[in-house]
């Protein structure tokens, strides 16, 4: 016997019926498979109906039959009245009867007297832990029921739980899928108008304020500050429009993944730093073997290069910058001995935009953090500070991607 648990559920329960119409069983044409299965049960079993049924709040849907009446046949459906099979739904488990005119759940249900339904047994046809409805058997007499005989009717159950639950499996993914390639478009589609739409009216701007301030003479020298302003006002917005335009193309690259060697992905960002590291006079280092993992180069690359920086950028005052990365505990940490981060920004800082500082202390656009989390996120892993102030600060990540990654496993849920 399978070790499937379900649970008891009433019949308008949400999630079952969201479930039940997204097998899109409860509508003609059925399966032909499912009828196969159906034919082979009933030549094991040597019964003269079986059924397999989806319960729905208000009728017993017949997904493939064998036996029934060319009428109830036809009609594809019996109202609830006639169910036995909604007893294996309330209940979660399997329904047997032996004798149907001695069980006080079906005794009075007018399918004993009409069919008749002497004996019945079903078991359960679920997604998950929901139960849809059930595969049947029916004998016309009492019946006494075999293990045998149940057993073949738990497998056969069990057969079409699976196969539901891999169909509906493919349309989460798919819909996941689809989602993210929605949002990848609308993401691209807001990078061009940043890229061009905005870029060009600004360029506008900058190219008027130069020409304007040249008409300015030296009895304004108000005037001139506030061109001046306006000026650093429009270089700074083509700064951010610039950084939004990186961050929105990240999702580009996300096909390109490899395997990557985080020591050698560790030693270019250092080498694309070396400006930096020079006229900060800072000490950056790597401490032990950093591993391999799965994924972008040229994204961990950035991540990497963009973690170093801010440890190099927010040193102390009079205190040489140090900025060591390791692997610890599986987490890549870049710890530095900089200024801190108060807690309570921890999260706010990997936001777009989001700065703790003026520009004139410390320069950035604040976008920074925010790559590194959507590139950590297109990794499967996750990014956080552990610092306070004046205690430097070490951001800890993980990287899960694999190539094994379609190995995801969605909830039946998320369909909806
Ligand atoms: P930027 O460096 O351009 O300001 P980031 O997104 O990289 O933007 O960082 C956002 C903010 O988080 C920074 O402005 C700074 O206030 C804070 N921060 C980031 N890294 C560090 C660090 N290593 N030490 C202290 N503060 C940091």
């Amino acid at each position: 016997m399978n070790d499937r648990r379900c649970k008891p559920s009433g019949l308008s329960e949400p999630t079952r019926l969201r479930l039940l119409s997204a097998t899109g069983l409860l509508e003609i044409p059925k399966p032909a498979y499912i009828q196969r299965l159906v034919e082979l049960a009933g030549d094991l079993l040597g019964a003269p109906i079986v059924l397999v049924t989806l319960v729905d709040v208000d009728r017993q849907v017949f997904v493939g039959e064998r036996g029934l009446s060319d009428e109830a046949s036809r009609a594809g459906e019996t109202p609830l009245s006639h169910s036995f099979c909604q007893h294996v739904v309330t209940s979660g488990s399997p329904f047997v009867v032996n004798d149907s005119s001695e069980n006080p759940l079906v005794c009075d249900n007018p399918a004993t007297k009409e069919l008749p339904v002497g004996a019945y047994a079903g078991f359960p046809v679920a997604v998950g832990e929901q139960v849809l409805g059930s595969f049947c058997a029916v004998h016309y007499e009492s019946h006494q029921w075999t293990a045998l005989e149940l057993r073949v009717l738990a497998e056969f159950a069990e057969i079409l739980s699976r196969d539901l639950e891999n169909q509906l499996q493919l349309e989460v993914e798919k819909a996941r899928s689809d989602a993210l390639r929605r949002s990848n478009e609308e993401l691209e589609g807001f990078a061009r108008v940043v890229a061009h739409d905005l870029k060009e009216p600004l360029r506008g701007i900058e190219g008027c304020l130069n020409a304007a301030s040249n008409h300015l003479d030296e009895s304004t020298p108000i005037a001139r500050q506030l061109f001046s302003h306006a000026s650093a006002s429009a270089l700074r917005m083509t700064e951010l429009l610039q950084a939004l335009r990186d961050y929105s193309k990240l999702n580009k690259l996300m096909e390109e993944f490899t395997e990557v060697d985080l020591n050698q992905v560790c030693d270019e960002a250092v080498a694309d730093l070396r400006a930096l590291i020079r006229d900060t006079g800072g000490d950056v280092s790597r401490k032990g073997d950093l591993g391999l993992t799965y994924g972008n180069p040229a994204q961990l690359r950035q991540l990497m290069q963009n973690l170093i920086q801010n440890g190099l950028k927010f040193s102390r005052p009079e205190i040489t910058p140090k900025v060591e990365i390791s692997v610890v505990n599986g987490q890549l940490q870049v710890q530095d001995n900089g200024i801190g981060i108060e807690p309570k920004f921890h999260r706010a800082i990997f936001d777009v935009f989001r700065r703790l500082h003026r520009r004139s202390d410390y320069p950035g656009t604040g976008i920074g953090l925010a790559i590194c989390k959507r590139i950590v996120e297109l990794h499967r892993g996750e990014i956080w500070v552990k610092s306070d102030l004046d205690t430097g600060s070490c951001f800890c990540l993980t990287l899960n991607s694999s190539p094994a990654d379609e190995e995801l496993e969605p909830t039946f849920e998320s369909l909806f």
